[in-house]
Formats: structure tokens, C-alpha cells, sequence
């Protein structure tokens, strides 16, 4: 699955593609130069280098931006990727390709099919030898499962629990009824931030989704 990449500095702007092995080198060098690496929720890097240079007797800041787009779009796991991706991560230097195409580690055991699937999507990605990584794709991918954060539904206009009439925010369409809006962003890893209106909560969804994924980036 390759990558659209933009490169911005000084006010230039250039596109090229990338594949998966060289995005995640690329990622890693951002890393070693301290580069300030974040994701998208539609699981778009950017990586953000600032740096001073001289200016004739002055020195200025040049920032150099680089944007990994995923083309196709990134799509969710099954269970049983993520639950071979972990183990393929937890094997870490220990996993290796094998010449059967199967892949094996101290606590994976993958088949050639699923093998050679999680490689196409460049959720792996061989580097060198028989030796594989979690590609930038995998890295978001396993965070995407394990935060499936979601807005709840609001009530809307609804019959008051008390069965007392309500005396206040009436609405003319709605007579006896009270109007509730409010949403709430969930997440299984317990995170919750309840809002007034459904597109308040799903900002606070966008944000805690893309902190979540740019944490994983950080340590490819
Ligand atoms: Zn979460």
C-alpha cells in the first residue's frame, strides 16, 4: 500500500510516491531528528522538522513538512490481524519471514496467506534480510483497534422520565417533551468527554483518536 508524499519547505511544495518500507524510514528518521511526528484520523502523517540555519550574520527558522497520505485508504483490522500484529510486535527482533511464507517469532505463528496479506496492505514490512517491522500502516492500525472511540446518540426531544409536563423549553412540535442534545465521546480505553451537541463530542472523539495515534508513532 504506498503512500502520497508531500514535501513543503521554504515555500515549495513537492509530491512523490513512497512504499511502505521507505515511509517507515522515513518515520524513523523524523524520529532520530527529533521531528515532531502526528496522525490524522484518516491516518495521515505528518512529520515536522524545525531548524535554524544561518542567515547572513543571523540565524532563521526553516520548517520542512512532510505529509504521508495512505493510498487506498486505511481500513480497520480484523481480529485476527490484530491479534497477529501484537504478537508479530511483542515478537519484535525475533520475527521472521520464513522461506515458506509463513511468520514465525518466539509467540507467532502466522500462516502464508494471512502472512502475505498483512505484508500487502503494508501493515508489515520487511526490512532487510528475513526480517520484518510493523509498518506505519500497522502502527496506526493497532492503535484504530484498540480505540474505537464513537459519539452516543442524543435523545432528542423525549417524554420526561418523572411524567411530570414540562413547564419550560417547550417546543410547539413537541408538546410534553424535552429536548436533550447533548453527546457523549466514548472509548473502551475509558476515556469519555460529554459535550452539549453531537458535533462537540465528536471533535473531542477527533482529537482523543488522533493523540492516540500519534503516540503510536513514536516508537517504530
Ligand atoms: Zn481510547
Amino acid at each position: 500500500m504506498p503512500y502520497t508524499m508531500t514535501r513543503s519547505s521554504d515555500g515549495q511544495e513537492n509530491g512523490s510516491t513512497v512504499t511502505d518500507g521507505q515511509a517507515l524510514r522515513i518515520l524513523r528518521r523524523g524520529l532520530h531528528l527529533h521531528a515532531d511526528v502526528a496522525a490524522d484520523k484518516d491516518h495521515i502523517v505528518t512529520i515536522t522538522r524545525t531548524r535554524l540555519v544561518l542567515h547572513g550574520e543571523d540565524t532563521a527558522e526553516r520548517r520542512t513538512v512532510l505529509t504521508l497520505r495512505p493510498e487506498p485508504r486505511a481500513h480497520r483490522l480484523t481480529r485476527t490481524q490484530y491479534e497477529d500484529l501484537t504478537r508479530i510486535r511483542k515478537a519484535g527482533e525475533a520475527a521472521r519471514l520464513r522461506a515458506d511464507g509463513r511468520i514465525g517469532g518466539m509467540f507467532c505463528q502466522v500462516p502464508p496467506s494471512a502472512a502475505r496479506r498483512l505484508l500487502g496492505r503494508g501493515l508489515l514490512v520487511a526490512t532487510g534480510g528475513d526480517q520484518i517491522s510493523i509498518g506505519v500502516a500497522g502502527l496506526l492500525a493497532i492503535a484504530g483497534f484498540e480505540h474505537p472511540v464513537r459519539t452516543t446518540t442524543p435523545r432528542g426531544w423525549h417524554d420526561p422520565e418523572n411524567g411530570r409536563l414540562p413547564t419550560t423549553r417547550q417546543h410547539r412540535r413537541h408538546p410534553y417533551q424535552v429536548p436533550d442534545f447533548s453527546s457523549t465521546a466514548v472509548c473502551t480505553c475509558g476515556f469519555r468527554a460529554a459535550a452539549d451537541r453531537r458535533p462537540y463530542a465528536a471533535a473531542f472523539a477527533r482529537n482523543h483518536i488522533e493523540q492516540v495515534l500519534s503516540a503510536a508513532l513514536q516508537n517504530p
